[in-house]
């Protein structure tokens, strides 16, 4: 293959910020994130790179679990959503994967099911971001009934995992976050043999008291902040993917003529384009507009006209040893792909997660 586009996945850089969310998170056990795709690095090879650093993986499906089963991977996994279908708790049992419990059915599954082994099983309470969870009031009963019941570990050999999700914990002045961390510490829990865990990778870098016996980050391990302020604890992180591809034209425009699909950017004085082999069929966003930064030669370019499917043209005007050849970063090392997000409307998470298969990862030890 000669297409000159790749994503490159830093196995070093994902080491070094899982060891500094191990920091952060203190006598707090470490589950790492791996839901879609390890949010588009390769879930297999992120998870087989770090699972000697962490204590557990997080997923959303059982699919997802059965991924890292084949690669190897032996450590528990938690299903965050809980199994879709009764039977799936077959599979669990079998694989050993730790299901939530987030509602009366999926208890009620659990609790007719014939298993070949007991499960470990966490239980899910909405404190507000009001997706999934029972609701406070409902703790006590659903916790009786989990230790009741046949088909979950005795809770002497692997305490039920009491947690919830923050909505707002990416941002350090609303109350949001607050009023979840209040009304999580006032569960009526006292006595109960139970763990807890409440903080996603906001919660890990800026708010302590989220912490408890299991942290749950994702988007940190992947070297990104999802914070919406600069934070000491962010500044160690280094982006463990970094999205690239080459020039493949060069072209002096004259000041009135457009560039690309629509014509929506049009040269304001003599200008020089260039042409990148990387579209929106890569995962580069169509929405970025015009002055969207890439690195050239590690300076900034900007976007220059519409993205197309399998290429962009950038304004390189004034850019030294431009050359057809010559590599250009859209996001990752130098740039943070929450930086190119922010022109394209969105969030890192989002370009990270929607990366296609077609620009292949190429896999790095440093
Ligand atoms: C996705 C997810 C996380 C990780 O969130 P990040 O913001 O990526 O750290 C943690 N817990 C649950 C339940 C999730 O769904």
């Amino acid at each position: 293959m000669t297409r000159p586009t790749q994503a490159t996945i830093n196995l070093q850089a994902l080491r070094h910020n899982t060891a500094h969310a191990r920091t952060l998170a203190g006598t707090a056990r470490l589950l790492a994130v791996v839901k879609a795709n390890a949010y588009g690095h390769g879930a297999s090879q992120v998870a087989v790179a770090i699972a000697e650093q962490v204590d557990a993986f997080g997923v959303a499906c059982l699919e997802e679990a059965l991924q890292l089963r084949a690669a190897g991977i032996t450590r528990p996994i938690l299903l965050m959503e809980g199994v879709f279908e009764a039977q799936e708790l077959d599979n669990a049992a079998r694989e050993q994967l730790w299901p939530a419990i987030t509602n009366e059915q999926q208890l009620a599954w659990l609790e007719q099911a014939q298993l070949s082994a007991p499960l470990q099983v966490w239980l899910k309470v909405n404190t507000g971001m009001n997706r999934l969870g029972i609701a406070p009031a409902q703790v006590t009963a659903f916790l009786q009934r989990i230790y009741d019941c046949p088909q979950v570990i005795d809770h002497s050999v692997a305490p039920v995992v009491v947690f919830t999700h923050l909505s707002s914990a990416d941002n350090l002045h609303s109350d949001a976050t607050l009023q979840q961390l209040k009304q999580f510490a006032e569960l009526p829990l006292a006595g109960a043999a139970v763990a807890r865990s409440a903080a996603n990778s906001g919660g890990l870098l800026q708010w302590p008291a989220s912490h408890y016996d299991w942290v749950r980050p994702g988007y940190m391990l992947y070297g990104n902040s999802p914070l919406d302020a600069a934070h000491s604890n962010t500044a160690a992180l280094k982006p463990v993917m970094t999205l690239t591809s080459r020039i493949i034209a060069l072209r002096n425009i004259e000041a009135g003529e457009a560039v690309g699909y629509g014509g929506t950017f049009v040269a304001q004085r003599p200008t020089t384009i260039a042409c990148v082999a990387i579209g929106y069929g890569d995962g580069y966003p169509r929405q970025a507009v015009n002055g969207t930064p890439v690195l050239v030669n590690g300076q900034r370019a900007a976007l220059a006209g519409r993205v197309s499917m399998d290429m962009l043209m950038i304004d390189v005007t004034g850019i030294a040893n431009v050359a057809l050849g010559t590599p250009v970063v859209l996001w990752g090392d130098g740039l943070p792909v929450d930086e190119v997000a922010r022109y394209a409307g969105t969030v890192g998470y989002e370009l990270l997660t929607r990366l296609p298969a077609r620009p292949p990862r190429v896999v790095v030890e440093d």
